[in-house]
């Protein structure tokens, strides 16, 4: 025991475990502190439907100072782990509510529809109804250009609550989408009780829908499935024009992906937006 053991009451720590221990401790500090110096970023990448730019996806970046511009895969893990996901996704619902406000001062980008990612954690928030409402007010950002991300595992949680919050958000104007369709395990009877409006193909089949034929079958299937249950489908993660005209072939008319726009900080996406129709035509 660690009690008999003496003064190094750390002895069962082996020194890899003792370093993996303190680099989490050193980097959940690091995304605190990061919090507190705000160092986030969003950027955003354009969506297209029938050749329109129609919405972009608000996808977060730590814009750490030495760093350099950190993906969200390797730190949303560890905040969605601690519980740090909170701050952060509310700071990132209050960016992206405060530039749809600035959005819509401006005839080119007012119609755009802002997709936002929510966390399980965050969406899971017994108040996180009269948050987002809060948040639209205080931003002065129109409900109907948000869009929020929800993925399969976090609609497994409680029915009845996934459907009553999104019920209340929807009855003001804020849409939905179902984000990396798929790759979770929703049963098609439960789907059909979501108030849903769109359902996105998971990049993992975009990849390979031209040489898979698997992947293939699966986005025909989600592209019929939302037809059926008259929801709008995106794929995300379209980098060629083969991949385009394959899915539109499916019935597909909305993409998001490389072969459109990378996702971009704020002043280049605007930048991007006057050349974005002549490449999506
Ligand atoms: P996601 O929501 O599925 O976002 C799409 C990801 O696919 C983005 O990666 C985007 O850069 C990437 N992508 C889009 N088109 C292409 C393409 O044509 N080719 C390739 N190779 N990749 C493409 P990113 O920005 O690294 O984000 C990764 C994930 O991190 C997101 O996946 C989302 O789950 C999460 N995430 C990003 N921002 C937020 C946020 O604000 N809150 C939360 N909770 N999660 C976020
Ligand atoms: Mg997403
Ligand atoms: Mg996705
Ligand atoms: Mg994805």
């Amino acid at each position: 025991q660690a009690k008999t053991a003496g003064r190094n009451t750390l002895r069962f720590f082996s020194p890899d475990l003792q370093v993996a221990i303190n680099s989490r401790v050193a980097m959940e500090e690091g995304l605190r502190l990061a919090i507190a110096k705000d160092q986030f970023l969003l950027y955003y990448q354009p969506q297209i439907d029938d050749g329109h730019l129609v919405g972009a996806e608000a996808l977060i970046r730590w814009n750490h100072p030495e760093n350099g511009v950190i993906a969200p895969g390797h730190f949303i893990p560890l905040a969605e782990e601690t519980g740090l996901i909170l701050p952060l996704g509310q700071w990132v619902l209050d960016t992206a509510c405060r530039q749809i406000a600035a959005w819509a001062a401006r005839e080119d980008t007012a119609h755009i529809v802002l997709a936002v990612n929510v966390s399980a954690l965050q969406f899971r928030q017994p108040d996180f109804i009269e948050r987002t409402f809060a948040t639209l007010e205080q931003t002065g950002a129109n409900p109907h250009n948000l869009k929020l991300e929800l993925t399969e595992s976090m609609l497994l949680d409680n029915v009845e609550d996934v459907i009553a919050k999104m019920t209340a958000l929807r009855s003001r104007g804020v849409r939905f989408s179902l984000d990396d369709f798929g790759t979770g395990y929703s049963s098609l009877s439960y789907l059909k009780r979501l108030p849903l409006d769109q359902l996105k193909i998971d990049r993992s089949f975009v990849s390979e829908v031209l040489t898979d034929p698997n992947d293939a079958a699966i986005a025909r299937t989600i592209i019929a499935l939302g037809q059926t249950m008259g929801l709008s489908v995106i794929a995300e993660g379209v980098e060629t024009e083969g991949q385009r005209d394959f899915l539109s072939g499916l019935g597909c008319q909305a993409y998001q992906g490389f072969l459109f726009g990378r996702p971009l900080p704020l002043d280049e996406f605007q930048m991007s937006l006057r050349t974005l129709t002549s490449v999506s035509q």
